[in-house]
């Protein structure tokens, strides 16, 4: 039987999901559909030569707009992976109800064979061919980082874009993911991976499904083994440890690290920065081939690199308990079919690393609106809780204790206020897909959250009468 693309996989998944809707076939093939797709290629001085780039950009789905997508620099970055990352994008917003259609973009580049100034130079010249082609628009079309891009890139596109839009006053929400000094919102770095840590708690606190896998509920003492110590990787496990978890093995393209009795993520990471791999670590156990890794006992599996990392190959291998898609696609579908029939959990994709889009549907709204979370309102909610306390301790007839003063007193800032939307978010979220499922007996949740966005995606659809 022929492999299927990442693309198919997909589509599949939300052919599987129709079967538990009534939503007729013309509608189910529109929702799969890229609505438009550009591929082109630039020329860019490398040195004394020039290389011809090859970037993409998917807009999946039109049903709103603007679509929201990460941008990829990858050597990987093909079209059938960016059409695929797109239609995810498109069912991840729905599903946690980002008023957005799904894109992608990407650039077939090893960043590592670049400096600094020609990936400023790539990234450059990128945006200015979507800004040509219209693929690039506060109103149209918003990128964010993905795989080998973050805060840095972003700034490069947005500098870019208001240079060629000068009149344009909200500008700044062409992109999002970008740094707080250039009208980014605090917390979206870390965003998805703390959604992903949201995410994972939500599910393990569900007593009655733990046991059902043979795992007591609650985050506390889980082993758990993370693929990739990258954005998502790194912020997941970081706030999984302080969760109460213990991280056991990291695994890094050029190599990984497993110590039984838990590392210190914070180190591996300053590690891996200062040395460029997280080998030699303590006393942990160097292990050479970092896949072998994904094949370790332990609770939760978090992959975080990239997608097709589980595959028929190694599925037959695998002894977590629950895998926790932190990475895009992480598992192939036939690898699927063998880690759910060996009665491991996944928690998909769409669901758990929706934190990061999440987050830049808030900076976005920031940008629009042109003031930061928090200000108008910080101060006089301090002052009205302080009147409060004041009259509170009045009627009691004693003073409060300080540290519950302060905490009663305080007014939220921007970070409170993202990660508070961020956290009923990601649990909303969870606790909808899982009452779709046990109503309409899905058996698995990867199908569960893929009825409940085609049921979102095509109701935008059926509302705006393109469909009956
Ligand atoms: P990143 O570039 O910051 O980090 C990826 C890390 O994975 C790097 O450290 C890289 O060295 C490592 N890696 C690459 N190949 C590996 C391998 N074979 N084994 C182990 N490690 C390997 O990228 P990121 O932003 O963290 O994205 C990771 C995944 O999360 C991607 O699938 C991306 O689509 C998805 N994602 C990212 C965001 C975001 O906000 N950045 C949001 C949603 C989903």
């Amino acid at each position: 039987m022929k492999k299927k693309t990442f693309f198919q996989r997909v589509s599949g998944y939300v052919d599987q999901a129709a079967k538990f809707t009534q939503y007729p076939t013309g509608l189910i093939k529109q929702i799969k559909e890229c609505n438009s797709i550009y591929k082109f290629n630039f020329p860019v001085k490398v040195g004394k030569e020039y290389e011809v780039i090859t970037g993409y950009r998917v807009q999946h789905s039109h049903h709103r707009l603007p679509v929201k997508g990460g941008i990829r620099f990858s050597e990987n970055v093909h079209e059938d992976e960016v059409k695929a990352l797109a239609a995810l994008m498109t069912y991840k917003c729905a599903l946690v109800d980002v008023p957005f259609g799904g894109a992608k973009g990407g650039v077939r580049i090893n960043t590592r064979n670049y400096s600094e100034e020609t990936l400023e130079a790539i990234t450059r010249r990128y945006t200015t061919e979507l800004i040509n082609k219209n693929f690039i628009s506060p109103a149209l079309d918003v990128p964010a980082p993905d795989y080998g891009t973050g805060a840095r890139e972003m700034a490069w596109i947005a500098d870019t874009y208001s240079t060629f839009r000068p009149e344009e006053i909200n500008s700044n929400g062409c992109v999002t993911g970008k740094p707080v000094s250039m009208h980014g919102i605090r917390g979206r770095t870390e965003a998805t991976g703390r959604g992903v840590f949201f995410g994972l708690r939500e599910v393990v606190n569900m007593a009655e499904d733990m046991e059902k896998i043979g795992l007591t509920p609650g985050l506390e003492g889980k082993k758990v083994i993370v693929q990739g110590l990258g954005n998502v990787g790194y912020h997941a496990a970081k706030y999984l440890q302080e969760g109460g978890v213990i991280i056991i093995g990291i695994a890094e393209y050029n190599g990984g690290v497993y110590d039984p009795n838990g590392l210190d993520v914070e180190e591996v990471r300053q590690k891996m920065t200062d040395t460029g791999t997280v080998m030699d670590y303590k006393n942990a156990k160097n292990v050479e081939d970092a896949n072998a890794l994904l094949e370790y006992e332990c609770d939760i599996l978090v992959p975080a690199a990239l997608e097709g990392q589980i595959t028929i190959d190694n599925a037959p291998r695998i002894k977590a308990k629950i895998v926790g898609e932190a990475a895009n696609g992480p598992i192939t579908a036939g690898a699927e079919e063998i880690l759910l029939q060996k009665g491991i959990m996944i928690i998909p994709d769409l669901y758990l690393n929706a934190g990061g889009v999440t987050v830049s549907y808030f900076e976005w709204l920031k940008n629009l609106s042109h003031v930061s979370f928090g200000r108008m309102d910080k101060r006089y909610e301090e002052l009205t809780n302080t009147s409060m306390i004041k009259a509170m301790e009045e009627a009691i007839g004693q003073p409060i204790s300080h540290i519950y003063r302060d905490r009663l007193i305080k007014g939220p800032n921007e970070l409170d206020i993202v990660n508070s939307g961020l956290e009923e978010t990601m649990v909303n979220a969870y606790q909808d897909v899982r009452e779709i499922m046990l109503r309409d007996s899905i058996p698995d949740l990867r199908t569960a959250c893929f009825v409940t966005s085609v049921s979102k995606v095509a109701t935008s659809y059926i509302s705006r009468g393109i469909f009956p």
